[in-house]
């Protein structure tokens, strides 16, 4: 039987091929299409405009790496948004955190929501927590409108065009310092620091000029174009290295499969060529 490839072109410049076991949903919204595949290899791809978002075998590296630095970092998170990120892996990550009593999550496409909840328990299963909320709304539109308060706001987005383009903004990151609590952090998805070095450095930054902490975390996943990927990091005055208690993540005894004490001190450790391209 002939072998049937699920490919990612990336840029028209790099391909990248999943062995397909069978095809199991495509759908086009108002925003993009969205398509999930069984892959022989990989388990469930959840794909967005021919990107890869999730998959199954290795989502937890990066809904761990978003979520955790953040949480860890805080003091005591309590309540928590999560902008994006419809396929509920980066909320079932918040919510392993007792603190946490309520988790927002403001996703623009429900049609991830569905097909996610549908084909992707293993990410999507967390939506139906009690302390989890899912609004099917635009990011941009809610953290300008919104009398809430945060302590964490998590930036699970796609690429800076399309619904995602000013999630990657000035206003946005504005609206963000006004709804977070005083020891506030917000982690945002800032992509490839070989493809998307200037999204980086656009990203770091309009964040520096709205908030007096920025840094850019690092971790490495299977399934994203090159490998390398970058989170920016900002707080209203919390140092992720400096203010970093390590004891708390053995004390917490979640059961993580990525995210330990020593990963939190080495991914803000950065190349040079990136810290060149931020200016540090
Ligand atoms: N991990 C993925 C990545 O790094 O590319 C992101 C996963 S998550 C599925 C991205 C989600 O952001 C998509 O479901 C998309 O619909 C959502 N999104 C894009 N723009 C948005 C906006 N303005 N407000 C809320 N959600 C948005």
């Amino acid at each position: 039987m002939k072998t049937v490839w699920v490919d990612e072109v990336y840029q028209g410049i790099v391909r990248t091929s999943f062995k397909l076991k069978r095809r199991l949903f495509k759908g086009r919204s108002p925003f993009q299409t969205v398509e999930v595949v069984e892959t022989a290899g990989h388990g469930k791809l959840l794909l967005i405009d021919g990107m890869t978002m999730v998959s199954e075998r290795d989502e937890f590296v990066y809904h761990e790496m978003i979520a955790h630095p953040a949480l860890f970092l805080h003091p005591n998170p309590r309540r928590v948004l999560v902008i994006g990120g419809g396929d509920g892996g980066t909320v079932r990550e918040v919510l392993k955190h007792r603190s946490v009593e309520r988790c927002i999550l403001v996703e623009i496409d429900a049609l991830v929501v569905d097909a996610s909840r549908k084909f992707i328990p293993q990410t999507a299963d967390a939506l139906s927590d009690k302390r989890s909320r899912v609004l099917i709304a635009d990011g941009v539109k809610f953290v300008a409108e919104t009398d809430l308060k945060f302590d964490v706001v998590i930036v699970d987005s796609t690429e800076p065009f399309g619904p995602a383009k000013e999630l990657f903004g000035t206003a946005f990151y504005s609206d963000v310092k006004r709804i977070l609590t005083e020891d506030g952090v917000v982690a945002s998805q800032a992509g490839s620091p070989f493809y998307e070095i200037s999204t980086i450095k656009n990203l770091f930054s309009i964040t520096k000029k709205i908030f007096p902490v920025v840094e850019v975390c690092l971790f490495n996943n299977l399934t994203y174009p090159g490998g390398l990927w970058a989170f920016t990091f900002a707080t209203k005055g919390l140092h992720p290295l400096k203010d970093f208690k390590p004891a708390r993540v053995k004390a917490s005894k979640l059961k993580l499969r990525w995210y330990n004490a020593e990963i939190h001190a080495g991914c803000f450790a950065l190349p040079n060529f990136l810290k060149a391209a931020i200016g540090r």
